[in-house]
């Protein structure tokens, strides 16, 4: 038997396994793919400060193929690029921080991160079940028994059917079938918006800066990487994403345009365009007898602050460190007090980032601007108000969730 089992083989399992892996305790990774790196996500993750202290602890940050892009400023602004005097006026509102400091903020090629989280899993004492997908599950007083589908006869469990641990982690992304069985409702947004996601390259250099542009239409969000090129996420009302996922490369160039302003100059795509449906989903419980979810399993954020896999990091070093300091204390992996803590550990960052997103998201997008500025709504709410030290705090990391890892120790 495990004292845990890490489901789930995306970012979250596999750096849980890893992270979980240098507790002392016994842990298994359980995924349906086969562990080869051959779907195409060109997404980027932006990787807060805390976050890259801690893959830095892992081994994980030094096996990164491609080095990644520091953020050294936020660049945000409400509604379409302004013109004339207009601009003079609009440029008072528009809000930026910066630090002349360390990088508050890296981004990093998903691809790129999943390459280097295989490098370093695979030098640490998990054992891996690729190849299998976990059918069914039941909590024990002692243990939970998974049963495991072979997918295609490709599975490396050595023909195991089942496995039994302590404790299963469920990183088995937002749909996850662990939650569902366990009964962990998940209240989920209808999905109105889709990402366009893409690769830009800017006329002029960027400066470092994440640029996020909050229009009626959603957030353009635009992530620094190498030279003059940018990670593009431009959330869009369904329709108006597939329209601008069929229009030619110039016709899109122009709306890139019209959409950012020509702040950075003109702006020619540098890579394919994605579609990535948006669906952000809150899940009061996140842990039941025998089962602790992590990742977007108990989370998926909207992506416009960049924050959803900075929250997995969080839950993964918050986890190892209760799991040192409940095995100190003799207990299994299994007890009910390691759950409790773990639930009230990230519950109000969780709550926080699961707010300031979908709030920042639906204040801009959906509101119109009559009533935003009749309310006092809008940037100079934003500037006032908690939101901004929220929004300074999500750039900077780290600062809702405490944790060795994240401080870049290891557990223990
Ligand atoms: C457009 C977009 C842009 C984003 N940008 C950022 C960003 O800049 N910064 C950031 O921090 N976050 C960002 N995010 C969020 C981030 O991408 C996610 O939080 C992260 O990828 C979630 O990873 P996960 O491993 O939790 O879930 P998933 O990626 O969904 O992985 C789930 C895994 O579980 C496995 N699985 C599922 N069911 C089973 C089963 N029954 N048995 C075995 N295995 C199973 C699957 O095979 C898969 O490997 C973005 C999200 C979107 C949509």
């Amino acid at each position: 038997m495990h004292d845990v089992a890490v489901v789930g083989g995306g970012l979250t399992g596999v750096m849980m396994a890893t992270a979980l892996s240098h507790t002392g305790l016994d842990v298994a990774l359980v995924d349906r793919d086969n562990g080869m790196i051959t779907d195409t996500d060109e997404r980027t993750t932006t990787i807060n400060a805390a976050g890259a202290r801690m893959l830095t602890a892992l081994g994980v940050w030094d096996r990164l193929a491609t080095p990644p892009a520091p953020i050294r400023r936020i660049a945000i602004a409400e509604g379409a690029p302004p013109t004339g005097l207009a601009a003079r006026r609009r440029a008072q509102t528009d809000l930026s921080w910066q630090t002349d400091a360390a990088p508050m903020a890296f981004v990093v090629g998903n691809m790129t991160l999943r390459a280097a989280l295989g490098d370093s899993i695979a030098q640490r004492p998990v054992t891996q079940f690729r190849g299998s997908s976990v059918s069914a599950w039941q909590a024990g007083d002692d243990a939970a028994e998974l049963t495991l589908a072979d997918i295609n006869g490709t599975a490396d469990s050595g023909g195991a059917s089942s496995l039994h641990a302590a404790l299963v982690v469920a990183c088995d992304g937002a749909r996850s079938h662990l939650a569902e069985v366990a009964g962990l409702g998940l209240r989920e947004t209808r999905q109105t918006q889709t990402a366009i996601v893409t690769i830009l390259e800017a006329e002029r250099h960027h400066d470092d800066t994440a640029f996020q542009r909050f229009l009626q239409t959603g957030p353009f969000a635009l992530m620094p990487l190498d030279g003059t090129r940018l990670s593009l996420v431009w959330t869009l009302p369904n329709a108006e994403a597939e329209r601008l996922l069929a229009v030619d490369d110039t016709t899109f160039e122009a709306a890139c345009l019209t959409a950012f302003g020509t702040g950075l100059g003109y702006l020619r795509l540098a890579g394919r365009r994605l579609a990535w449906p948006l669906r952000p989903s809150w899940r009061r419980r996140i842990t039941a007898p025998g089962l602790i979810l992590a990742g977007d399993a108990a989370h998926a954020i909207h992506p416009l602050a960049g924050q959803g896999y900075n929250l997995a990091l969080a839950d993964a070093a918050v986890l190892a460190d209760l799991l040192v300091e409940n095995a100190r204390r003799g207990l299994p992996a299994s007890h009910m007090s390691l759950r409790r803590a773990y639930a009230a550990a990230r519950w109000r960052e969780r709550a926080a980032m699961t707010t300031a997103t979908s709030g920042l998201n639906n204040l801009f997008s959906s509101a119109p601007a009559g009533i935003r500025r009749l309310a006092g709504l809008g940037f100079t709410m934003l500037d006032r108000l908690p939101v901004k030290s929220v929004f300074s705090d999500i750039a900077a990391g780290g600062q809702l969730a405490e944790a060795a890892l994240l401080e870049g120790r290891l557990p223990g």
